[in-house]
């Protein structure tokens, strides 16, 4: 991706250096495996994050150490893509005549306090729609790449850009209208519902991708393609496969890789969002 000397977002408040009371988060296979499943599958809706509070004044005081070089390049890079779906999202809404709200994004390491509670790296990336902010914990997430065999700058963009869009969601009324029918279906129906929200976050990332591209010029060769590598690389049927060894469609919250992958390339082919109305669509 071109992403050096652009505009950065103002919007990013970094607070990785700065750790405070450390809680140990377990080890074994187990753990790995509930990490990844935090990640791709729960971590959007901040229900995964668990619900222990930090409290300010128990525990060592906060430490803080320098960012290396590396950490600081990649901030960087997280507030350059942050500032391209904020260039985005603010013309797509004044286009529709409404105004958008800019998300924040935190950025952290090992554990932060969130609107939705406690954000531990193995919640993976989130958007709290109580705080209206997106949570990364770049070390973890660095990771799960590596794991997951997902490499590239652009797949890091398209996550970044998929929490943004939970935002986008969120400030469309699309989230709650999502989020009030928990209550009133069973846990499958409601599984069902999910895919279709994640399904319009991956369509709505490459809406985000699509009109970046023709306002910014930011994709470089192999970016597109790490692109759906990424998309394809967190479908629910992969996952499960990998975690548990088979596949329990009931149990989907976000989509197959294929599903994730087709609606991202059809936002991203064409930028248009009256395309992508998932909840509508007889095939997903
Ligand atoms: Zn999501």
């Amino acid at each position: 991706m071109r992403w050096r000397n652009r505009r950065e977002s103002s919007n990013v408040e970094d607070r990785r250096g700065l750790s405070g009371k450390k809680l140990a988060v377990g080890g074994g296979i187990g753990s790995i495996v509930v990490a990844i499943l935090y990640l791709l599958l729960g971590g959007d809706l901040g229900d995964s994050v668990q619900d222990l509070q930090l409290s300010p004044q128990g525990g060592s005081p906060a430490e803080s150490r320098p960012l290396t070089a590396e950490e600081k390049d990649a901030g960087k890079f997280v507030s350059v893509i942050l500032a391209d779906t904020e260039d985005v999202w603010n013309t797509l809404f004044s286009g529709q005549g409404k105004s958008y709200l800019e998300p924040r994004l935190v950025l952290f390491s090992d554990l932060t306090t969130s609107g939705c509670g406690t954000a531990q790296s193995a919640s993976g990336p989130f958007y709290c729609p109580e705080d209206r902010t997106v949570y990364i914990d770049l070390g973890f997430f660095a990771e799960i790449q590596k794991r997951l065999n997902a490499p590239g700058d652009f797949a890091m963009a398209y996550v970044i850009a998929h929490e943004v869009v939970h935002h986008v969601q969120y400030q469309l009324g699309i989230m709650d209208r999502v989020m009030s029918q928990q209550s009133r279906v069973d846990e499958r129906e409601f599984n069902q519902v999910m895919v279709r929200l994640e399904l319009q976050a991956d369509f709505l990332a490459g809406v985000w991708a699509h009109h970046a591209q023709r306002m910014q010029n930011i994709l470089e060769e192999g970016d597109v393609e790490e692109g759906i590598n990424a998309a394809g690389a967190v479908g629910d049927d992969r996952i499960q496969r990998m975690t548990q060894g088979y596949v329990v469609p009931d149990a989907f919250t976000h989509g197959t890789s294929e599903q994730r992958i087709r609606w991202f390339l059809k936002g991203f082919k064409t930028g248009d969002l009256s395309q992508g109305d998932t909840f509508a669509a007889d095939d997903l």
